[in-house]
Protein backbone atom coordinates (compact mmCIF):
# COMPACT_ATOMS: atom_id res chain seq x y z
CA UNK A 1 0.00 0.00 0.00
CA UNK A 2 1.32 3.10 -0.73
CA UNK A 3 1.05 5.69 2.13
CA UNK A 4 -0.78 9.04 1.59
CA UNK A 5 2.00 11.74 1.58
CA UNK A 6 0.73 15.25 2.43
CA UNK A 7 1.72 18.64 0.40
CA UNK A 8 4.99 19.99 1.59
CA UNK A 9 5.64 23.70 3.12
CA UNK A 10 8.08 25.26 0.70
CA UNK A 11 9.46 28.97 1.63
CA UNK A 12 11.22 30.81 -0.86
CA UNK A 13 13.70 33.17 0.90
CA UNK A 14 16.80 35.37 -0.06
CA UNK A 15 17.94 39.24 0.49
CA UNK A 16 15.60 42.18 -0.45
CA UNK A 17 15.29 42.27 -4.40
CA UNK A 18 16.61 39.41 -5.72
CA UNK A 19 13.30 37.91 -6.45
CA UNK A 20 11.41 36.40 -4.25
CA UNK A 21 8.28 38.06 -4.84
CA UNK A 22 8.82 37.80 -9.03
CA UNK A 23 9.14 33.86 -8.15
CA UNK A 24 6.15 33.29 -6.65
CA UNK A 25 3.78 35.58 -9.05
CA UNK A 26 5.80 34.00 -12.17
CA UNK A 27 4.45 30.57 -10.61
CA UNK A 28 0.69 31.78 -9.50
CA UNK A 29 0.91 33.27 -13.36
CA UNK A 30 1.69 29.40 -14.31
CA UNK A 31 -2.32 28.84 -13.86
CA UNK A 32 -2.71 30.27 -17.20
CA UNK A 33 -0.40 27.90 -18.82
CA UNK A 34 -1.57 25.32 -17.05
CA UNK A 35 -5.13 25.82 -16.56
CA UNK A 36 -6.20 21.70 -17.58
CA UNK A 37 -4.46 20.87 -15.46
CA UNK A 38 -5.74 21.80 -12.26
CA UNK A 39 -4.42 25.50 -11.79
CA UNK A 40 -3.56 26.81 -8.68
CA UNK A 41 -5.27 27.39 -5.50
CA UNK A 42 -4.69 30.40 -3.55
CA UNK A 43 -4.49 29.60 0.58
CA UNK A 44 -4.14 32.07 3.25
CA UNK A 45 -0.66 33.23 3.05
CA UNK A 46 0.07 30.31 0.95
CA UNK A 47 -0.14 29.01 -2.52
CA UNK A 48 -0.71 25.54 -3.74
CA UNK A 49 0.75 24.20 -6.87
CA UNK A 50 -1.21 21.04 -7.87
CA UNK A 51 1.07 18.17 -8.96
CA UNK A 52 -0.33 17.74 -12.32
CA UNK A 53 0.79 21.62 -12.78
CA UNK A 54 4.06 20.41 -11.60
CA UNK A 55 4.15 17.64 -14.28
CA UNK A 56 2.57 19.55 -17.32
CA UNK A 57 5.53 22.38 -16.74
CA UNK A 58 7.78 20.17 -16.27
CA UNK A 59 6.98 17.93 -19.84
CA UNK A 60 9.93 15.61 -20.42
CA UNK A 61 11.99 17.14 -17.41
CA UNK A 62 9.73 14.69 -15.68
CA UNK A 63 12.21 12.50 -16.15
CA UNK A 64 14.86 13.94 -14.02
CA UNK A 65 12.72 12.51 -11.00
CA UNK A 66 13.34 8.85 -10.58
CA UNK A 67 11.04 7.08 -8.81
CA UNK A 68 6.93 7.33 -8.26
CA UNK A 69 5.43 10.87 -7.41
CA UNK A 70 3.20 10.92 -4.65
CA UNK A 71 2.91 14.26 -3.70
CA UNK A 72 -0.78 15.74 -3.89
CA UNK A 73 1.11 19.17 -4.57
CA UNK A 74 3.50 21.88 -3.11
CA UNK A 75 2.56 24.60 -0.37
CA UNK A 76 4.43 27.95 -1.06
CA UNK A 77 4.59 30.28 1.91
CA UNK A 78 4.23 33.64 0.39
CA UNK A 79 6.90 35.92 1.81
CA UNK A 80 4.82 37.89 4.17
CA UNK A 81 5.79 41.57 4.53
CA UNK A 82 8.55 40.24 7.28
CA UNK A 83 10.86 38.06 5.26
CA UNK A 84 12.11 36.62 7.93
CA UNK A 85 9.62 33.64 7.99
CA UNK A 86 12.58 31.54 8.04
CA UNK A 87 12.28 31.36 11.55
CA UNK A 88 8.71 30.35 11.87
CA UNK A 89 8.96 27.10 13.60
CA UNK A 90 7.05 23.78 13.85
CA UNK A 91 7.83 21.40 16.65
CA UNK A 92 11.66 22.90 17.18
CA UNK A 93 12.30 22.52 13.46
CA UNK A 94 11.54 24.82 10.65
CA UNK A 95 8.06 25.54 9.65
CA UNK A 96 9.42 24.54 6.04
CA UNK A 97 9.89 21.15 5.00
CA UNK A 98 12.25 22.67 1.91
CA UNK A 99 13.40 26.23 1.33
CA UNK A 100 14.61 27.68 -1.98
CA UNK A 101 17.29 30.20 -1.48
CA UNK A 102 17.07 32.98 -3.85
CA UNK A 103 19.99 34.48 -4.85
CA UNK A 104 20.68 37.75 -7.63
CA UNK A 105 23.36 35.95 -9.50
CA UNK A 106 24.73 39.25 -10.80
CA UNK A 107 24.97 40.83 -7.26
CA UNK A 108 25.98 37.78 -5.25
CA UNK A 109 25.97 37.01 -1.53
CA UNK A 110 24.48 39.73 0.57
CA UNK A 111 24.13 39.73 4.13
CA UNK A 112 20.19 38.08 4.42
CA UNK A 113 21.46 35.16 1.84
CA UNK A 114 24.03 34.39 4.16
CA UNK A 115 21.44 34.72 7.33
CA UNK A 116 19.00 32.95 5.32
CA UNK A 117 21.46 29.71 5.20
CA UNK A 118 22.99 30.35 8.88
CA UNK A 119 19.00 29.59 10.17
CA UNK A 120 18.45 27.09 7.11
CA UNK A 121 21.92 25.43 8.97
CA UNK A 122 20.81 25.58 12.33
CA UNK A 123 17.02 24.58 11.50
CA UNK A 124 18.57 21.70 9.15
CA UNK A 125 16.04 23.26 6.64
CA UNK A 126 17.12 21.22 3.39
CA UNK A 127 17.36 23.99 0.35
CA UNK A 128 18.19 24.10 -3.16
CA UNK A 129 19.35 27.72 -4.84
CA UNK A 130 17.85 29.49 -7.38
CA UNK A 131 20.25 32.01 -9.26
CA UNK A 132 18.43 34.43 -10.46
CA UNK A 133 18.17 37.17 -13.02
CA UNK A 134 20.15 35.08 -15.90
CA UNK A 135 18.12 37.11 -18.38
CA UNK A 136 20.13 40.51 -17.62
CA UNK A 137 23.68 38.61 -18.47
CA UNK A 138 24.93 40.40 -21.80
CA UNK A 139 23.41 39.27 -24.94
CA UNK A 140 21.04 36.28 -23.11
CA UNK A 141 17.96 35.35 -25.54
CA UNK A 142 14.80 35.15 -23.59
CA UNK A 143 12.36 32.92 -24.26
CA UNK A 144 9.55 32.92 -21.88
CA UNK A 145 9.04 29.53 -19.69
CA UNK A 146 11.69 27.74 -21.29
CA UNK A 147 13.14 24.93 -19.10
CA UNK A 148 16.69 26.11 -18.22
CA UNK A 149 18.39 23.29 -19.88
CA UNK A 150 16.85 24.31 -23.44
CA UNK A 151 17.14 27.76 -23.19
CA UNK A 152 21.29 27.60 -22.83
CA UNK A 153 21.98 25.83 -26.02
CA UNK A 154 20.50 28.86 -27.49
CA UNK A 155 23.14 31.29 -25.75
CA UNK A 156 26.58 32.88 -27.57
CA UNK A 157 29.02 31.19 -26.47
CA UNK A 158 30.15 34.14 -24.30
CA UNK A 159 26.78 34.59 -22.40
CA UNK A 160 27.13 30.89 -21.83
CA UNK A 161 30.94 31.90 -20.37
CA UNK A 162 29.71 34.42 -18.50
CA UNK A 163 26.91 31.95 -17.12
CA UNK A 164 29.48 29.70 -16.14
CA UNK A 165 31.70 31.91 -14.38
CA UNK A 166 29.03 33.64 -12.26
CA UNK A 167 28.07 30.06 -11.03
CA UNK A 168 31.66 29.64 -10.15
CA UNK A 169 31.30 32.61 -8.14
CA UNK A 170 28.70 31.44 -6.29
CA UNK A 171 29.84 27.98 -5.64
CA UNK A 172 32.81 29.44 -4.02
CA UNK A 173 30.78 31.26 -1.97
CA UNK A 174 28.77 28.16 -0.68
CA UNK A 175 32.00 26.45 -0.33
CA UNK A 176 33.83 28.97 1.90
CA UNK A 177 30.60 28.84 3.81
CA UNK A 178 30.91 24.93 4.13
CA UNK A 179 29.05 23.66 1.25
CA UNK A 180 29.08 21.59 -1.87
CA UNK A 181 27.26 23.04 -4.59
CA UNK A 182 26.73 22.60 -8.03
CA UNK A 183 24.70 23.24 -11.19
CA UNK A 184 21.49 21.05 -11.00
CA UNK A 185 22.27 19.25 -13.79
CA UNK A 186 25.71 18.12 -12.81
CA UNK A 187 24.73 17.16 -9.08
CA UNK A 188 25.73 13.36 -8.52
CA UNK A 189 24.30 12.94 -5.21
CA UNK A 190 21.42 15.63 -4.05
CA UNK A 191 21.80 14.62 -0.48
CA UNK A 192 25.29 16.04 -0.43
CA UNK A 193 25.66 18.15 -2.66
CA UNK A 194 23.44 21.77 -3.25
CA UNK A 195 21.99 21.79 -6.43
CA UNK A 196 21.76 25.44 -8.05
CA UNK A 197 19.15 26.07 -10.89
CA UNK A 198 20.09 29.31 -13.24
CA UNK A 199 16.39 30.57 -13.34
CA UNK A 200 15.20 34.35 -14.73
CA UNK A 201 12.23 34.44 -12.01
CA UNK A 202 10.94 37.24 -14.30
CA UNK A 203 10.43 35.11 -17.49
CA UNK A 204 9.77 31.60 -16.08
CA UNK A 205 13.17 30.39 -17.82
CA UNK A 206 13.79 27.66 -15.37
CA UNK A 207 11.18 27.22 -13.11
CA UNK A 208 10.05 24.15 -14.75
CA UNK A 209 13.48 22.50 -13.71
CA UNK A 210 13.07 24.28 -9.93
CA UNK A 211 10.02 22.75 -9.92
CA UNK A 212 10.67 19.47 -10.75
CA UNK A 213 13.05 19.63 -7.81
CA UNK A 214 11.66 20.86 -5.59
CA UNK A 215 9.30 18.31 -5.80
CA UNK A 216 11.70 15.59 -5.73
CA UNK A 217 13.66 16.37 -2.99
CA UNK A 218 11.03 17.33 -1.16
CA UNK A 219 8.87 14.02 -1.30
CA UNK A 220 12.56 12.60 -0.82
CA UNK A 221 12.86 14.12 2.51
CA UNK A 222 9.26 14.26 3.73
CA UNK A 223 9.24 10.47 3.50
CA UNK A 224 12.07 9.61 5.52
CA UNK A 225 11.00 12.18 8.42
CA UNK A 226 7.88 10.39 7.74
CA UNK A 227 5.82 13.65 7.81
CA UNK A 228 2.80 11.43 6.61
CA UNK A 229 -0.03 12.30 9.34
CA UNK A 230 -2.93 14.13 7.47
CA UNK A 231 -5.12 12.34 10.10
CA UNK A 232 -5.63 13.65 13.90
CA UNK A 233 -6.17 17.03 14.83
CA UNK A 234 -4.33 19.51 13.64
CA UNK A 235 -0.91 21.56 14.39
CA UNK A 236 -0.01 25.09 12.93
CA UNK A 237 1.84 28.24 13.23
CA UNK A 238 0.62 31.16 13.08
CA UNK A 239 1.91 33.32 10.42
CA UNK A 240 0.29 36.54 11.44
CA UNK A 241 -2.72 38.00 13.92
CA UNK A 242 -4.68 40.39 12.19
CA UNK A 243 -7.77 43.01 12.60
CA UNK A 244 -10.62 41.64 9.94
CA UNK A 245 -13.35 44.01 9.15
CA UNK A 246 -16.57 42.84 10.47
CA UNK A 247 -14.54 39.24 12.08
CA UNK A 248 -12.11 41.02 14.61
CA UNK A 249 -9.17 39.80 15.33
CA UNK A 250 -8.38 36.39 13.57
CA UNK A 251 -5.05 34.62 12.93
CA UNK A 252 -3.78 33.59 9.62
CA UNK A 253 -2.47 29.85 10.36
CA UNK A 254 0.14 27.20 8.12
CA UNK A 255 -1.53 24.15 9.23
CA UNK A 256 1.20 21.23 8.74
CA UNK A 257 -0.01 18.38 10.46
CA UNK A 258 -3.64 16.79 10.94
CA UNK A 259 -6.95 18.11 10.26
CA UNK A 260 -8.73 20.87 10.95
CA UNK A 261 -12.48 21.51 11.44
CA UNK A 262 -14.52 24.13 11.95
CA UNK A 263 -16.10 22.85 15.29
CA UNK A 264 -12.71 22.17 16.76
CA UNK A 265 -11.29 24.22 20.00
CA UNK A 266 -7.67 25.36 19.32
CA UNK A 267 -5.02 25.83 21.63
CA UNK A 268 -2.89 29.06 20.79
CA UNK A 269 0.19 31.12 22.16
CA UNK A 270 -0.41 34.32 23.91
CA UNK A 271 1.56 36.54 25.84
CA UNK A 272 2.02 35.06 28.83
CA UNK A 273 -0.70 32.21 28.87
CA UNK A 274 -2.11 29.63 26.81
CA UNK A 275 -5.28 30.96 24.90
CA UNK A 276 -8.31 28.01 24.74
CA UNK A 277 -10.72 28.90 21.88
CA UNK A 278 -13.83 27.60 19.84
CA UNK A 279 -13.49 28.33 16.60
CA UNK A 280 -16.06 30.63 14.93
CA UNK A 281 -15.28 29.71 11.17
CA UNK A 282 -12.18 28.50 9.23
CA UNK A 283 -11.85 31.03 6.66
CA UNK A 284 -10.78 30.89 2.63
CA UNK A 285 -9.52 33.67 0.07
CA UNK A 286 -12.34 34.42 -2.46
CA UNK A 287 -11.00 34.57 -5.84
CA UNK A 288 -9.98 37.76 -6.85
CA UNK A 289 -12.83 38.24 -9.38
CA UNK A 290 -15.83 37.44 -6.99
CA UNK A 291 -14.80 40.01 -4.70
CA UNK A 292 -17.51 42.77 -4.64
CA UNK A 293 -18.17 43.60 -1.09
CA UNK A 294 -14.48 43.69 0.96
CA UNK A 295 -16.24 42.57 3.82
CA UNK A 296 -16.75 39.13 2.15
CA UNK A 297 -13.52 38.46 1.02
CA UNK A 298 -13.71 34.89 2.42
CA UNK A 299 -15.24 31.93 1.93
CA UNK A 300 -16.16 29.14 4.78
CA UNK A 301 -15.08 25.68 4.86
CA UNK A 302 -15.76 23.03 6.92
CA UNK A 303 -12.35 21.29 7.46
CA UNK A 304 -9.07 21.79 6.00
CA UNK A 305 -5.70 19.16 5.84
CA UNK A 306 -2.36 19.45 6.08
CA UNK A 307 -0.55 21.58 4.62
CA UNK A 308 -2.88 24.73 4.09
CA UNK A 309 -2.80 28.23 5.00
CA UNK A 310 -6.09 29.12 6.51
CA UNK A 311 -8.12 32.13 8.24
CA UNK A 312 -9.05 31.20 11.70
CA UNK A 313 -11.98 33.63 13.53
CA UNK A 314 -12.49 32.86 17.35
CA UNK A 315 -13.19 34.54 20.26
CA UNK A 316 -10.39 35.59 22.58
CA UNK A 317 -7.54 35.87 20.07
CA UNK A 318 -6.30 39.63 20.09
CA UNK A 319 -3.10 38.72 22.46
CA UNK A 320 -2.36 35.20 19.99
CA UNK A 321 1.41 35.80 18.65
CA UNK A 322 2.93 35.55 15.85
CA UNK A 323 4.93 32.34 15.27
CA UNK A 324 3.19 30.20 17.92
CA UNK A 325 2.13 26.68 17.68
CA UNK A 326 -1.88 26.47 17.40
CA UNK A 327 -3.42 22.43 18.48
CA UNK A 328 -6.46 21.54 17.66
CA UNK A 329 -8.02 19.80 20.89
CA UNK A 330 -11.10 17.63 20.70
CA UNK A 331 -10.89 16.46 24.13
CA UNK A 332 -10.49 18.18 27.90
CA UNK A 333 -7.49 15.42 28.08
CA UNK A 334 -6.04 17.04 24.31
CA UNK A 335 -6.77 20.68 25.63
CA UNK A 336 -4.41 19.73 28.86
CA UNK A 337 -1.77 18.46 27.11
CA UNK A 338 -1.67 21.21 24.61
CA UNK A 339 -1.92 24.14 26.78
CA UNK A 340 1.33 22.50 28.69
CA UNK A 341 2.91 22.08 25.23
CA UNK A 342 2.14 25.73 24.29
CA UNK A 343 3.09 27.19 27.71
CA UNK A 344 6.44 25.52 27.68
CA UNK A 345 7.32 26.75 24.49
CA UNK A 346 6.36 30.55 25.01
CA UNK A 347 7.65 30.62 28.56
CA UNK A 348 11.29 29.34 27.04
CA UNK A 349 11.54 32.58 24.69
CA UNK A 350 8.79 35.06 26.14
CA UNK A 351 10.64 36.01 29.49
CA UNK A 352 11.43 38.88 31.99
CA UNK A 353 13.67 38.30 34.39
CA UNK A 354 13.83 41.57 35.67
CA UNK A 355 17.61 41.20 35.34
CA UNK A 356 19.90 43.80 33.98
CA UNK A 357 19.94 43.65 30.33
CA UNK A 358 18.80 44.46 27.14
CA UNK A 359 15.17 45.04 26.07
CA UNK A 360 14.65 42.32 22.71
CA UNK A 361 11.44 42.53 20.49
CA UNK A 362 10.45 40.44 17.78
CA UNK A 363 8.03 40.09 15.14
CA UNK A 364 7.20 36.11 15.76
CA UNK A 365 7.99 33.84 18.29
CA UNK A 366 10.40 32.08 16.45
CA UNK A 367 12.57 35.45 15.25
CA UNK A 368 12.15 35.87 18.87
CA UNK A 369 14.10 32.61 20.27
CA UNK A 370 16.64 33.54 17.13
CA UNK A 371 17.50 36.21 18.63
CA UNK A 372 17.48 35.64 22.12
CA UNK A 373 19.79 33.03 21.23
CA UNK A 374 22.42 34.84 19.68
CA UNK A 375 22.24 37.40 22.15
CA UNK A 376 23.10 34.66 25.31
CA UNK A 377 26.02 32.88 22.77
CA UNK A 378 27.59 36.87 23.24
CA UNK A 379 27.16 36.62 26.64
CA UNK A 380 24.33 39.80 26.72
CA UNK A 381 22.02 39.42 29.16
CA UNK A 382 18.55 40.16 28.80
CA UNK A 383 16.06 41.46 30.91
CA UNK A 384 12.92 41.38 28.59
CA UNK A 385 12.50 39.37 25.73
CA UNK A 386 8.83 39.59 23.76
CA UNK A 387 7.25 39.76 20.83
CA UNK A 388 5.88 42.42 18.92
CA UNK A 389 6.16 46.18 18.48
CA UNK A 390 8.64 48.47 20.14
CA UNK A 391 6.26 50.47 23.15
CA UNK A 392 6.47 52.93 25.45
CA UNK A 393 6.68 50.56 28.09
CA UNK A 394 9.81 48.89 26.60
CA UNK A 395 11.61 52.55 25.98
CA UNK A 396 10.61 53.14 30.07
CA UNK A 397 12.22 49.84 31.26
CA UNK A 398 15.33 50.13 28.95
CA UNK A 399 15.92 53.66 30.87
CA UNK A 400 15.49 52.08 34.51
CA UNK A 401 18.30 49.45 33.11
CA UNK A 402 20.30 52.34 31.90
CA UNK A 403 20.72 53.59 35.34
CA UNK A 404 22.18 50.44 36.76
CA UNK A 405 24.23 49.89 33.59
CA UNK A 406 24.26 52.42 30.70
CA UNK A 407 25.77 49.68 28.01
CA UNK A 408 22.25 47.12 28.36
CA UNK A 409 19.77 50.43 28.46
CA UNK A 410 18.67 50.07 25.28
CA UNK A 411 16.31 47.88 23.20
CA UNK A 412 16.84 46.04 20.39
CA UNK A 413 14.27 44.70 17.90
CA UNK A 414 13.73 42.55 14.97
CA UNK A 415 11.48 43.01 12.06
CA UNK A 416 9.03 45.15 14.15
CA UNK A 417 8.23 48.85 14.33
CA UNK A 418 8.92 51.54 16.81
CA UNK A 419 5.63 52.87 18.13
CA UNK A 420 5.37 56.78 17.74
CA UNK A 421 5.45 57.77 22.07
CA UNK A 422 8.22 55.00 22.17
CA UNK A 423 10.75 56.77 19.92
CA UNK A 424 9.65 60.20 21.66
CA UNK A 425 10.79 59.06 24.61
CA UNK A 426 13.83 57.36 23.43
CA UNK A 427 14.75 60.83 21.96
CA UNK A 428 14.18 62.85 25.14
CA UNK A 429 15.61 60.39 27.43
CA UNK A 430 18.56 58.85 25.07
CA UNK A 431 17.90 55.10 24.86
CA UNK A 432 19.21 53.78 21.85
CA UNK A 433 17.06 51.89 20.07
CA UNK A 434 18.14 49.37 17.19
CA UNK A 435 16.19 47.95 14.69
CA UNK A 436 16.96 46.30 11.56
CA UNK A 437 16.03 42.82 10.02
CA UNK A 438 19.28 40.73 9.59
CA UNK A 439 20.14 39.26 13.30
CA UNK A 440 23.70 39.68 13.24
CA UNK A 441 23.46 42.68 11.81
CA UNK A 442 21.57 43.98 14.69
CA UNK A 443 23.68 42.12 17.28
CA UNK A 444 26.78 43.88 15.35
CA UNK A 445 25.33 47.84 15.33
CA UNK A 446 24.74 47.39 18.92
CA UNK A 447 27.96 46.16 19.87
CA UNK A 448 30.26 48.77 17.90
CA UNK A 449 27.81 51.39 19.79
CA UNK A 450 28.87 49.46 23.20
CA UNK A 451 32.41 49.95 21.89
CA UNK A 452 32.01 53.29 20.93
CA UNK A 453 30.67 54.29 24.25
CA UNK A 454 33.45 52.50 26.46
CA UNK A 455 36.08 54.68 24.54
P1 LIG B 1 12.12 40.40 -3.42
O1 LIG B 1 12.47 41.60 -2.60
O2 LIG B 1 13.12 39.30 -3.22
O3 LIG B 1 10.72 39.95 -3.29
O4 LIG B 1 12.38 40.85 -4.95
P2 LIG B 1 11.30 41.19 -6.07
O5 LIG B 1 10.66 39.94 -6.57
O6 LIG B 1 10.42 42.26 -5.59
O7 LIG B 1 12.26 41.71 -7.24
C1 LIG B 1 13.02 42.88 -7.13
C2 LIG B 1 13.23 43.50 -8.50
O8 LIG B 1 13.97 42.61 -9.34
C3 LIG B 1 11.93 43.77 -9.23
O9 LIG B 1 12.05 44.99 -9.92
C4 LIG B 1 11.81 42.63 -10.21
O10 LIG B 1 11.11 42.97 -11.37
C5 LIG B 1 13.27 42.35 -10.53
N1 LIG B 1 13.47 40.94 -10.92
C6 LIG B 1 13.13 39.85 -10.19
N2 LIG B 1 13.45 38.73 -10.86
C7 LIG B 1 14.01 39.13 -12.02
C8 LIG B 1 14.56 38.42 -13.14
O11 LIG B 1 14.59 37.21 -13.22
N3 LIG B 1 15.08 39.19 -14.15
C9 LIG B 1 15.08 40.54 -14.13
N4 LIG B 1 15.60 41.19 -15.15
N5 LIG B 1 14.57 41.23 -13.08
C10 LIG B 1 14.04 40.54 -12.04
MG1 LIG C 1 9.25 40.72 -1.95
Amino acid sequence: MTKKIRQPIIAVLGHVDHGKTTLLDRIRRTKVAAKEAGGITQHIGATEVPIETVRTLAGPLIKLWKGEIKLPGLLFIDTPGHEAFTSLRARGGSLADLAVLIVDINEGFQPQTIESIEILRKNRTPFIVAANKIDRIKGWKVEEDEPFLVNIKKQDPRAQQELETKLWELIGKFYEMGFQANRFDRVQNFTRELAIVPISAKYGIGVPELLVLIAGLSQKYLEEQLKIEVEGPARGTILEVREELGLGTTIDVIVYDGTLRKDDTIVVGGKDKAIVTKIRALLKPKPLDEIRDPRFRFDQVDEVVAAAGIKIAAPGLEEALAGSPVIAARSEEEIEKAKEEILSQIQSVVINTGKVGVIVKADTLGSLEALSKELSEKNIPIRKADVGNISKTDVMEALSVKEEDEKYGVVLGFNVKVNEDAEEVAKAKGVPIFVGNIIYKLIEDYEAWVTEQEE
